[in-house]
């Protein structure tokens, strides 16, 4: 079977449960790019076990779409299927409980498609303190997993206690613990088919006062801090050397303009994308900015920020 002929088959196997090219764009916070070939938003176990049936006949590319705050999908789009866990009422995914779990201990458990921004809120609402560093990363519970997302001191790695997944491409299902995940800086051990449910987090009993003022405190320092409009965060990794932003800036790359790309002069680790701008001078000016920082002081960056759909690396000289 060629590629076309998987897709094809794989769309008559799942039928209403999958749309065809769906603009990705929109659900990313660059909101640019192209579209999935082949799109499911799955409310379910369930959803899920069928995908994976269906790929086992016609196995295609698979992406795992979170709140695409860390994802650039090329202009031409994603050749394969992308899967997202639905973050509506009636999902499985989109829940949140909050649960003693001993003296001064308790568990939040969060779905998958749950933003971090509500887990941090609710928590401190009920009492449960420790995970307010949430609140500035705009991403999902399954995607701060995969991403070993983090800030303020601490991270996922931190507060992580089990967690559910489910892989799309073997028939293998069940609950991990943090040496499973086995977090690293801004990774951890998720693989591309493999979907994160759930997951339970770790919090102190506190007064919701000072949580409040601790949520307060970080969102007024990412307001100062941080640049608006549509990014995904910090474009590449902080290597040993030096922030990657201070970087950016000593190569005389921070405003730097590209097309409709610019790197943020705010923060010169941030690129934004102009409203209806295009992926691949995003990511163009990725390889632009990372060739001047290499060139100008001798330290090669590695990209956060998952790129998808692209060819080659953002560089006319290396790969990512
Ligand atoms: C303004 C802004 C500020 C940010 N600040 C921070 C910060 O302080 N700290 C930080 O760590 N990050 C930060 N980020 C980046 C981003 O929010 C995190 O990486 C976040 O964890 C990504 O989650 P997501 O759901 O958006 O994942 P996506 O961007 O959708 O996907 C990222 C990766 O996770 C995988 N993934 C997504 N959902 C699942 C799932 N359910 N199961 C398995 N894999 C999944 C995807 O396949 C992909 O590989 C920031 C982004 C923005 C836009």
């Amino acid at each position: 079977m060629s590629h076309a002929e998987r897709l094809e088959t794989l769309a008559r196997l799942l039928g209403p449960l999958a749309r065809r090219r769906v603009p990705l764009g929109p659900l990313t916070t660059y909101r640019v790019g192209g579209p999935a070939a082949l799109f499911v938003e799955a409310r379910s176990t369930d959803d899920l076990r069928r995908v994976r049936a269906a790929l086992a006949e016609a196995p295609v590319p698979v992406l795992v779409v979170g709140r695409g705050s860390n994802l650039l999908v090329a202009d031409r789009g994603f050749d394969g299927l992308a899967v997202k866990l639905s973050a509506g009422r009636s999902s499985e995914f989109a829940g949140v409980e909050i649960e003693p779990s001993g003296p001064g201990e308790l568990t939040v458990r969060a779905g998958g498609a749950v933003g971090l921004p509500v887990v941090a809120r609710r928590a401190v609402e009920a009492g449960a303190l420790g995970l307010e560093w949430a609140v500035g990363v705009p991403g999902s519970v399954g995607g701060a997993l995969a991403m070993n997302a983090g800030g303020h001191g601490a991270d996922v790695a931190a507060c992580l206690r089990r967690y559910g997944w489910f892989d799309l491409a073997a028939q293998a299902e069940g609950e991990g613990d943090l040496d499973r995940l086995a977090p690293a800086y801004r990774t951890s051990s998720v693989r591309p088919t493999e979907v994160v449910l759930w997951a339970e987090l770790a919090a102190r009993a506190g007064d919701p006062a000072a949580g409040r003022a601790a949520l307060g405190e970080i969102v007024r320092w990412r307001r100062a801090h941080q640049p608006g409009g549509a990014n995904a965060g910090s474009v590449f990794t902080n290597p040993p050397e030096a922030p990657a932003g201070a970087l950016v800036e000593q190569a005389g790359a921070k405003g730097l303009r590209l097309g409709t790309a610019q790197v943020s002069t705010k923060h010169a680790n941030f690129i934004q994308a102009d409203e209806g701008g295009s992926a691949d001078d995003v990511w163009r000016l990725i390889g632009a900015v990372r060739d001047l920082v290499e060139a100008r002081c001798g330290v090669r960056l590695s990209t956060e920020v998952r790129l998808v759909g692209f060819e080659a690396g953002p560089s006319t000289r290396r790969a990512p």
